[in-house]
């Protein structure tokens, strides 16, 4: 944020912020580099050619100057923004907005109220949106000194009859009521006593008041993280992570950078390779095959790998692996058959999970590692502790096999694949299962690394 507490120079002054509104950009621009001798008249030979920058004509130089100051303020850099304000003549806020900025920060509610009606802003409800939010935080100031008669007076004479709002209301009126009045207000409207909150109060009217008024917070960070967004997703052979675009030049991929060449065959099963996975480090990689086993992998510096472990012992095809959430151990699962835990270091099994009379079908941990999953062939899913005991399961009621499963990082929801077409969201907490319809067979699926999707 700027610092709007310093006087605004008489110059500021001059232009009242309504007049500023009702002006043009370009009269804007006039009106701020009037006065006679300013060295701004003799810079520009047209004011209106001057006022549109970049090769495509589309930017306005008012606008990019004002979003630049504003920007360095939010870094920090106080004193540059305050030059190029001086030296642009192009000032971030008019001297109206300095002014209601100063009074909310001052906590002059009533004058900053009065300031906004000044404004002729064309939406009464915008009006009457910031006037509740400037209120409502009064009255929330009045509590926190214990002034109850002075806040019961903001709520009858100025919250109410701005007449929107009206839960919201019964809300705060609740808050008088309360005996616990700093914990109620706490969970209504936290960090009220801090020195922030009035920042923050600023920053919620900045939303709802015009940019040309209060120019958005971070607006010059949003628009570049737009631009960068937008070169990513137009980027057709997109590979890399997000850290490492840059803003010195516009992101490309070439299409080597998509890996195209073979530099190893791993030679190591006798059968078909049914399952790969990295382990989460990557300092690992993990497959199964339908000779029964399954070989932990080294990767090395180079890229290149070497066999680590065979792991033996399975009596059908290995139809998944699942890394534990540190690298350290790996399950199994024999198709049909059993779930093995295996140390990595050792490559010796250190557990076996199965159900008397059930193939097991699909392996997964939890993201703690202190308990794992499987889906069965009878269309169920079970829980053990590392040391087999069984925690619980869900009944299946599927058509088709527990085959994919994953769970989110908080544990809460396993995912799995429920019918052909149909994903099934199980909640182990209330224990209540949500389905998600495709249109079409689901072959596989995998959960995104915040959670929010499935593929
Ligand atoms: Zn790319």
């Amino acid at each position: 944020m700027g610092s709007l507490d310093e006087i605004p120079s008489p110059k500021r002054l001059k232009v009242s912020s309504v007049e500023s509104e009702r002006l043009s950009n370009d009269s804007f621009l006039l009106a701020l580099s009037s006065p006679s001798g300013d060295p701004m008249a003799s810079h520009l030979p047209s004011q209106e050619k001057e006022d549109i920058i970049g090769p495509k004509g589309i930017i306005r130089r008012t606008e990019l100057v004002r979003t630049i100051a504003s920007a360095l303020y939010s870094l920090g850099y106080e004193k540059t923004g305050r030059t190029l304000e001086e030296e642009s003549k192009l000032y971030l806020r008019s001297s109206m907005a300095n002014l209601f900025r100063k009074q909310v920060l001052d906590g002059n509610w009533n004058e900053s109220v009065a300031t906004l009606h000044e404004l002729d802003l064309v939406d009464e409800n915008i009006l009457k949106d910031a006037s509740f939010q400037i209120f409502e935080h009064k009255f929330f100031e009045l509590l926190e000194k214990n002034r109850t008669v002075d806040a019961l007076n903001t709520l009858r004479t100025e919250i109410t009859p701005l007449t929107i709002n009206k839960k919201r209301v019964h809300e705060l009126s609740g808050c008088l009521v309360f005996s616990s009045q700093h914990a109620l207000q706490e969970a209504q409207h936290p960090g009220i006593g801090t020195a922030n909150s009035r920042l923050k109060l600023l920053r919620k009217l900045q939303k709802l008041l015009p940019p040309t008024f209060m120019i958005p917070e971070g607006r010059l960070e949003c628009l570049v993280e737009q631009a960068l967004i937008l070169q990513r997703d137009g980027c057709k052979f997109h590979n890399p992570l997000d850290n490492t675009l840059s803003l010195y030049t516009d992101h490309q991929c070439r299409k080597d950078q998509i890996p195209s060449q073979t530099i190893q065959i791993l030679q190591a099963h006798h059968g078909e390779v049914w399952f790969l996975q990295f382990s989460n480090h990557g300092k690992y990689l993990a497959s199964s095959s339908s000779d029964k086993s399954a070989v932990i992998w080294e990767v090395h510096e180079d890229g290149h790998l070497s066999r680590k472990h065979t792991l033996s012992g399975h009596e059908n095809a290995v139809a998944m692996v699942a890394w534990s959430p540190d690298d350290q151990q790996l399950l199994s699962c024999g198709a049909e058959e059993v779930v093995r835990r295996w140390d990595v270091t050792s490559g010796k099994c250190l557990h076996v999970y199965e159900k008397s009379g059930i193939g097991l079908s699909s392996c997964g941990w939890f993201p703690d590692g202190d308990k794992v999953f499987s889906g069965a062939m009878d269309k169920s899913m079970y829980v053990w502790d590392l040391d087999g005991k069984e925690l619980g399961y869900q009944q299946g009621q599927g058509t088709t096999n527990t085959s994919d499963m994953a769970v989110t990082k908080d544990g809460k929801r396993i995912i799995s694949m429920f019918e052909e077409a149909v994903v099934l969201l199980h909640d182990t907490e209330t224990k209540i299962d949500k389905l998600i319809t495709e249109e079409q067979t689901i072959t596989s699926f995998s959960l995104s690394r915040d959670d929010k999707f499935c593929y």
